[in-house]
């Protein structure tokens, strides 16, 4: 079990421990967030938008100082570290400004029903649990608070082990904005203690974002308990590019789309699946722009790649690649670990892989692409959709054909045709298969954590 602490990826030093609450710690936190869910679900969207509009207002002005920590602790590079923040303002902003409306009462044909009127309203359900990884720290956990809490939840916040003065930052911003005391809390404990708190009764429900196993163990204990849970687990995108499609512009973003964040997005593209009849000239330009990343000092505004998150992670990657080689694989660049301090790994391509390689099905949570030269459009959904991931899914093409059989055939919960899979305020987000089940974001990431209640009147 992965100690609470602060240890720079670049180096591998850790710079700063903690130390986990106790049992009687969190049962305060958790009396304390149920005591105040009490009072704070009768605060109204106005008050609720003025407290998330001063969190994004302090976020603006401190963002720099939180990147420098965000980088400190799981090594996603500056400039990356910095944009993460101001999104987080914006998902509070858009919070803040749409959750009225987003959770307005729904008529219904009062007539048809035998009543004078009849409506559905959204509701809170209490306290409920975020259990976050720490690829992109604060927009995680801010994409699970912002609506949480519009919506008049309370929220405990189990965050990932490796970056706990992110996850203090957050609690303490949301304090700072105005929200009550017991609104939003940080509980330091480790992935072991999480079912105590999920089994506490006065916990409504649950959303975890993160691997498989911890998706599975959080989903099963839910379900014991008979709690609404939402799960953000893994993906192995696809990107798919077609004869027609702008090569240039494909290529690049292929690129952006592979490494952004080291290399460590649930919605990266991974597997880069191309016509024959522009394979060649994808390839070629795709590793001659991957071999050309600076990879480094993710502190280093020239600096495009940094360090994998924990010693752990790069270990993985390294061994999935040397697995790949051995079974009969071909690295076209990168692929040996980078012989200094901290957990480096180069930018990767391989090519020739086959069906019973086990990185056809496995995803790679690292800088690495895995290229397919296909025949046609058939067998390039056939091999998108030959995954136990169901996330994002990236396809490049002019043909109006191809995009609407993409949009329909393509098995993800979310297609981006001649452009990389970005999470928007605006947009529903989630998966589908392995990659877990319900949706962030937008108005239907708002509606997971409310009871939608039926009022009738005779
Ligand atoms: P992880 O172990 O699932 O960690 C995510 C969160 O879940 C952390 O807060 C972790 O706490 C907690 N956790 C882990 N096991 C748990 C359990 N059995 N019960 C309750 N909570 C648990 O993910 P990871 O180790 O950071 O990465 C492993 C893999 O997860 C990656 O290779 C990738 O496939 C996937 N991943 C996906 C995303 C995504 O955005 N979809 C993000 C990160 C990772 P501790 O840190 O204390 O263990």
């Amino acid at each position: 079990m992965p100690a609470i602490a602060t240890t720079n990826p670049a180096t591998g030093e850790t710079v700063k421990t903690f130390t986990a609450a106790t049992d009687a710690e969190v049962d305060a936190a958790i009396t304390r967030a149920a005591d105040r869910f009490a009072e704070y679900r009768r605060t109204d969207f106005a008050q609720r938008a003025r407290w998330m509009h001063a969190a994004a207002d302090l976020l603006e002005t401190e963002a720099d100082e939180v990147a420098a920590m965000m980088t400190l602790e799981m090594g996603k590079t500056l400039v990356s570290a910095k944009a993460e923040a101001l999104k987080c303002v914006k998902g509070f902003r858009y919070y803040a400004d749409h959750s009225a409306e987003l959770l307005a009462d729904e008529p219904a044909d009062a007539a048809k029903v035998n009543a004078s009127r009849a409506f559905a309203r959204y509701q809170p359900l209490g306290v409920v649990l975020a259990v976050m990884p720490w690829n992109f720290p604060l927009w995680q956990a801010v994409r699970f608070a912002a609506p949480a809490l519009m919506a008049g939840n309370v929220g405990l916040l189990k965050h990932a082990s490796n970056v706990p003065q992110t996850a203090l930052y957050l609690a303490d911003l949301l304090t700072r904005a105005g929200f009550p005391d017991g609104c939003f809390q940080t509980l330091l404990i480790p992935s072991g203690a999480v079912e105590r708190v999920l089994r506490d009764p006065r916990v409504a429900a649950a959303t975890l974002t993160g691997s498989e196993p911890a998706g599975r163990s959080v989903a099963a204990i839910a379900g014991d308990e008979v709690k609404h849970t939402v799960l953000e687990l893994g993906g192995s995108d696809p990107f798919i590019v077609m004869p027609s499609a702008d090569l240039e512009s494909a290529v690049r973003t292929a690129v952006t789309a592979r490494v952004q964040n080291n290399g460590q997005s649930c919605i990266a593209a991974k597997r880069f699946i191309v016509h024959t009849d522009v394979y060649d000239d994808f390839a070629t330009k795709f590793v001659a722009q991957m071999s050309a990343l600076r990879v480094g000092d993710p502190t280093d505004p020239d600096t495009d790649v940094g360090p994998l998150a924990t010693e752990a992670g790069r270990d993985e990657v390294a061994q999935q690649v040397d697995a790949a080689v051995a079974a009969g694989a071909v690295v076209r660049c990168g692929g040996t670990r980078l012989e200094r301090p901290g957990w480096f790994y180069p930018p990767t391509v391989i090519t020739d892989i086959t069906r019973d390689m086990a990185i056809f099905t496995e995803e790679v949570f690292g800088p690495v692409a895995s290229v397919y030269r296909v025949a046609d459009i058939d067998e390039a959904i056939a091999i998108a959709n030959d995954s136990p991931f169901g996330l994002g899914s990236n396809a490049w093409t002019r043909d109006e054909a191809e995009i609407s059989r993409f949009a329909d055939e393509v098995e993800a919960g979310q297609v981006f045709i001649n452009g990389m899979t970005v999470s928007y305020p605006e947009l529903p987000f989630g998966g589908i298969k392995r990659s877990g089940y319900g949706r962030e974001l937008s108005g239907h990431g708002i509606r997971e954590f409310c009871n939608l209640k039926t009022v009738w009147v005779a």
